[in-house]
């Protein structure tokens, strides 16, 4: 009997491969727990019956002795804002009710051509704006580990989608830390790979120069076989970058950033800790670890709230009615978040405010970058806490949108340089999974699999 909430996605291969399962059987055992869980955790927004088909499509290959593909058989499942043909998708969002998609997207279509199989498509935040799903027009996303308390966001449907054994794999999307956030809050594995490493055609836009669409899986591995199956440019995304991996070195230097080591507002302590025991585990295993000081980060969040609702006023401008949206919207409009971030960001790009805000937090953004370069040619890898807190309650920073903005204190900066990020379980708070993020110089998503692989849960 296989156990799927230790299952991998190397051993599902091999499984598939040496027949002790079926990829039908797979996919009965998945939508049985989805069965089983969805309607209380409401991590998927809909189940995709036709999965069955496909799956024994790949067992009729199997049957024929056909070789597996790198991902064949893989059950995943899909934010609700990556193009899937011929299926619907809503960003989380009303607005786009009925929607079908007439394409699929880059990551799409490389996780097709690797034979994965799609059970559905998960919650989100709308146009994936918030940290813990509240702002989805279906209902929050809840925990696995305490119903009580949020998924985490925007990702929340597809960590908890994974975290609940619900699927092997996911995919999300993070701007501003919702792939790592929710992995943290679910006790799962989040990657946000460098801006520009995984074309962006086919995902939903919320903010273009900080989006980035990423695997969240069970451990480091999965994450790396993920990614590498869909990493890559195409001529529909002009920011995309091929470039080789960066050469590992022998001797690696851990950077843990002092402006991050003290408490403050929304910070809790016991976080700080579990940093302080990450880097305990690692000296004992023989990296050094450094402390370096990143200056100007004090200022990403204020920089990252005039930016994201910059672009996200610019692309949101398409569902007005005529291009894509209802007509008459009434109860089918925009909710409160996505509201206030086109009004801010239609303030800050207006011609009196422009330079003020925009122009300067484009000059921010420049500084933040330099600080990390900086930083990389002193230590190899960063380490950062994911989350200020474990999994919060839910309702608990809904009505106060700072203190739900103070959520992606640590994961924020690294969408404005565009690096590499992941996210590892490390210990647990009062029953509730921690994460501990690594941070990689760009192009560097080799080195965080490999320090990944030892860190992940040691705490
Ligand atoms: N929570 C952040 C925001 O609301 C980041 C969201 C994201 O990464 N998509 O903007």
């Amino acid at each position: 009997m296989i156990d799927l909430s230790r299952l991998t996605i190397s051993q599902a291969k091999e499984f598939l491969r040496q027949r002790c399962v079926s990829a039908k059987e797979l996919v009965e055992m998945y939508f049985e727990e989805i069965k089983n869980r969805n309607n209380e955790l409401n991590a998927y927004l809909e189940v995709f019956k036709d999965a069955f088909e496909e799956a024994e499509k790949i067992d009729l290959r199997i049957k024929n002795g056909k070789e597996l593909k790198f991902l064949e058989g893989i059950p995943f499942a899909l934010k609700d804002n990556i193009l899937i043909k011929g299926k619907r998708v809503s960003a989380g969002s009303k607005i786009l009710d009925g929607y079908i998609a007439s394409y699929d997207a880059f990551a799409t279509r490389k996780l097709k051509e690797a034979g994965a199989i799609f059970l559905g498509r998960t919650n989100m935040d709308e146009f994936a704006m918030g940290s813990s799903t509240e702002n989805s027009a279906f209902g929050p996303v809840k925990n696995p580990f305490d119903l009580k308390r949020v998924a985490g966001g925007s990702s929340g449907g597809s960590a908890c989608a994974v975290a609940a054994n619900m699927a092997l794999a996911a995919l999300g999307s993070d701007t501003g830390g919702s792939i790592r956030q929710p992995s943290a809050f679910c006790g799962v594995v989040g990657l946000k790979p460098t801006y520009g490493s995984i074309s962006r055609s086919g995902l939903i836009a919320m903010a273009s120069s900080l989006d980035q669409i990423g695997p969240i899986a069970k451990t480091a591995e999965d994450a790396e076989m993920i990614f590498k199956a869909i990493k890559g440019k195409d001529p529909k995304d002009a920011t995309g970058v091929d470039r080789p991996e960066r050469p590992l070195k022998e001797k690696i230097i851990i950077g843990v950033v002092k402006e991050f080591s003290s408490g403050g507002e929304g910070i809790d302590e016991r976080i700080l800790k579990q940093i302080e025991s990450a880097s305990r585990f690692l000296d004992s295993r023989n990296f050094e670890i450094k402390e370096v000081s990143l200056p100007s980060i004090a200022y990403s969040l204020a920089c990252y709230y005039i930016i994201a609702p910059a672009e996200i006023s610019a692309n949101l401008a398409r569902y007005d009615g005529v291009r894509y949206g209802k007509q008459r919207s009434g109860e089918f409009g925009f909710g409160k978040e996505a509201k206030r971030r086109i009004i801010l960001g239609s303030y800050v790009l207006s011609a009196g405010y422009y330079d003020a805000y925009y122009g300067k937090a484009s000059k921010i953004r420049r500084l933040i970058k330099t600080d990390f370069e900086k930083v990389f040619n002193e230590v190899d890898i960063l380490m950062t806490p994911t989350a200020p807190g474990p999994a919060f309650k839910i309702g608990e920073k809904i009505e106060n949108p700072l203190a739900m903005y103070l959520s992606d204190l640590y994961t924020i900066p690294v969408n404005l340089a565009g690096l590499p990020a992941m996210s590892l379980p490390f210990g647990k708070i009062d029953d509730l999974p921690v994460g501990v993020s690594l941070i990689a110089p760009w192009f560097g998503e080799n080195l965080l699999f490999k320090m990944g692989k030892i860190l992940e849960n040691a705490g």
